[in-house]
């Protein structure tokens, strides 16, 4: 069976060395353990952080160790009377083909009747992070203006859609006509700005007339300081991430310090949150998106390539643009 290992520390983007295929032997469950076949795997970007030997709020992989995150499988075999032979569960799990587990390492998923890939996506941790920086910290009401980035990703494509439930003005920005189309079309966002194509500042700035009560931070960077001089008075701005700058080589600079003076000058408020922080909230979130997802309400996307060798492409893909909605491997089938 294979595992997908950290092979070396990437400097700037990952690239086929920073990973290793490794064979390994998977055993018989024992008590309370299950033997699960994996289905789909997230990657996201926030492992380019954990590829990193530094401080963090979440341990470095170690090279020649597994790689880890979201993985939605199967269970084969139980020996545990909270799961049976078929149930569909996710957790966080080492990226490899089959896994022995404990069985409180997993949870069981409710995918509506979907394909249970949507556990890592719009019903898993992207759509609790939007839910939670849009709902707590954005707070959007009827009629504000509401930015995001990184607008057509796993997280963005569920953001944008709850500021619009809350009836406020949305504006997206994305990297692909494609993802406008995406966003304003299928989504509902009322525009969409493909940062790619201009002068950024200019199209905000067109898009915007009555200023920005929200924006919802996922790139950092440039983008994000065509932003800062439209924010009204008492913005909030959820800081949910900064992709721009997880690839940057040593010793590059990172442009985000010039962002306090307009906080200021607009008492804007900014607050950088992870997902983990509301894990008391996570039952409502789970019910209230679930509700939303399988009415048809909540739309999303997802970009799925096939077979495990396929999970390095895969995750190097997320820096380049390459996915709408969320970006998964599909490893086997149910
Ligand atoms: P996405 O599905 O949005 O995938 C990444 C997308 O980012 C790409 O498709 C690309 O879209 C865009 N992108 C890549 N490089 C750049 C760049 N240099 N400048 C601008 N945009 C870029 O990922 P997620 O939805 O999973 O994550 C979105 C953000 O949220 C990330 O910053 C992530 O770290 C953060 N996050 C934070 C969490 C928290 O608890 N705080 C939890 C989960 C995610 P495009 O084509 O539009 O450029």
């Amino acid at each position: 069976q294979q595992q997908l290992v950290l092979n070396e520390r990437p400097n700037g983007l990952p690239n086929a060395d920073t990973f290793a295929f490794k064979e390994i032997n998977v055993e018989n469950p024992g008590h309370e353990q299950l033997l699960l076949k994996t289905l789909y795997i997230s990657v996201d970007p926030y492992m380019r952080g954990r590829m990193a030997d530094g401080p963090s709020y979440i341990e470095p992989f170690q090279i020649g160790e597994p790689l880890s995150g979201g993985v939605v499988a199967q269970v084969v075999t139980s020996k545990s009377e909270q799961f049976q032979q078929g149930d569909i569960v996710t957790g966080m799990l080492n990226f490899q083909e089959y896994h022995v587990v404990e069985a409180n390492q997993v949870r069981k998923v409710n995918t509506f009747g979907l394909r249970p890939s949507v556990a890592l996506g719009p019903l898993g941790m992207p759509g609790l992070t939007a839910y939670f920086g849009m709902m707590h910290i954005g707070e959007p009401k009827q009629g504000e203006t509401v930015v995001i980035s990184g607008a057509a990703g796993a997280v963005g494509q569920v953001a944008g859609q709850l500021a619009k439930r809350a009836g406020a003005h949305v504006i997206g920005i994305v990297g692909s006509k494609e993802k406008a189309n995406y966003i304003t079309k299928t989504l509902g966002y009322d525009h969409a700005i493909e940062y790619k194509h201009g002068d950024v500042p200019r199209q905000l700035k067109e898009a915007c007339p009555n200023g920005i009560d929200i924006y919802f931070e996922n790139v950092g960077g440039e983008i994000s300081d065509a932003v800062w001089p439209l924010l009204n008075t008492f913005a909030r701005v959820p800081v949910c991430g900064a992709i721009s700058s997880y690839n940057l080589e040593a010793g590059e600079y990172d442009i985000g310090i010039r962002v306090q003076t307009y906080l200021i000058k607009a008492r804007a408020k900014m607050q950088g949150f992870l997902v983990g922080d509301y894990a008391d909230h996570f039952k409502e979130a789970y019910e209230e998106l679930g509700e939303a997802i399988a009415s048809g309400e909540l739309k999303y996307e997802e970009t799925i390539r096939e077979g495990f060798e396929s999970i390095p492409d895969a995750f190097i893909g997320l820096f380049t643009g390459e996915n709408i909605g969320k970006q998964l491997v599909k490893v086997a089938e149910q």
